[in-house]
Parts: C-alpha cells; structure tokens; sequence
C-alpha cells in the first residue's frame, strides 16, 4: 500500500451470514461435500466480492488463460453480467514466465508462499502446496475429484469471440 500509494478497501463477511453458514454446516462443514464448500464460498468470498463491485462500472483482474483449463479462453475485456459492469483481464494471455520475467525486472513484491510450493492461494483451510508435476491448481480444494474447480468469484469467464467487448 505505501509502496503504491493506495488505499486498499476491506471488505469481510457478514458476521450473520456466516454464523449461519457454521450452525448449519460447522466450523469445517466446507469438507463435507462440493455443495457445502461452495455454500462457503457463497457466504465468505462470492457476497462480499458483490459488495465490493457494487455500483462499480470496470472490474480489473488478474485472470490468466494458463491458470486452468476452465480460463483458457477468458476474454481480455466482456460484459459480466452477474455484477453488471465490464470485466477487464489485461494479463489473459501471458503465460507465467512472462509474469515472471515482468515481476523481477520492476521488483514486484508477491507472496512468499509462491516460492514454497503455492503457485495458486487461496483461503488456509483449503489451499496446500503442490509438487513439481502436479496442475498449478492442484493444492486447492484437493480432496475434490472435480475439474475446473473455482470458488464462484469468476464464474462467468465470457469466451473469446462471443461477448467480447475488446
Ligand atoms: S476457499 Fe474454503 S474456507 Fe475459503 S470460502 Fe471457499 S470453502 Fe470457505
């Protein structure tokens, strides 16, 4: 933040949606099934992203085409309908040595946990880290046997050469 000079907006999870979620499902209910881990997704990421892009008219990402077999085709800019605004991927098609090569030449700080095994992050519970061979995805949501497994915040990547804006 201080490096970049922004402010960074926090947004959390309703305290009573999720004290619902936890009552019905438990504390690691998220195991129990896709439904239910999906149903957390709902309530700890999925909701408070709508409440972050509310009224918002461009959402920027870093959605990359090599990430998963479900990204491969994400568009560079489309209209997202769910959130009412247009989605823009300015990095859809670079590959990871780009990203790389991009993130040392101009000292991007990342995570440290990518230089331990973690190419993908997400929530603690549900993210572990990968071995040599294994699909960048591989560490989260592993004991799902599911392909194109995402949490719901990009649910709706448009194609490419159909609801394309750019
Ligand atoms: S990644 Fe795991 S802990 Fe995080 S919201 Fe989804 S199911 Fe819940």
């Amino acid at each position: 933040m201080q490096r970049y000079g922004v402010r960074i907006r926090v947004i959390a999870p309703d305290a009573g949606d999720v004290e619902e979620l936890v009552a019905r499902d438990g504390v690691l209910g998220f195991r129990l099934s896709i439904a239910a881990r999906k149903a957390c997704c709902e309530v700890r990421k999925v909701r408070p992203l709508a409440r972050a892009l509310a009224g918002a008219a461009v959402w920027i990402t870093g959605l990359r085409r090599q990430q998963s077999a479900g990204r491969s085709e994400v568009a560079f800019a489309a209209w997202d309908d769910a959130h009412r605004l247009v989605k823009v991927n300015p990095l859809a098609d670079w590959p990871l040595d780009r990203l790389q090569a991009y993130v040392a030449a101009h000292d991007i700080p990342v995570n440290p946990l990518h230089a331990r095994g973690f190419p993908s992050i997400g929530c603690q519970p549900c993210t572990r880290a990968i071995g040599p061979d294994e699909d960048v995805r591989a560490g989260r949501w592993w004991w799902e046997q599911e392909d194109g497994k995402e949490c719901g915040l990009h649910n709706s990547p448009r194609r490419r050469g159909t609801e394309a804006v750019a």
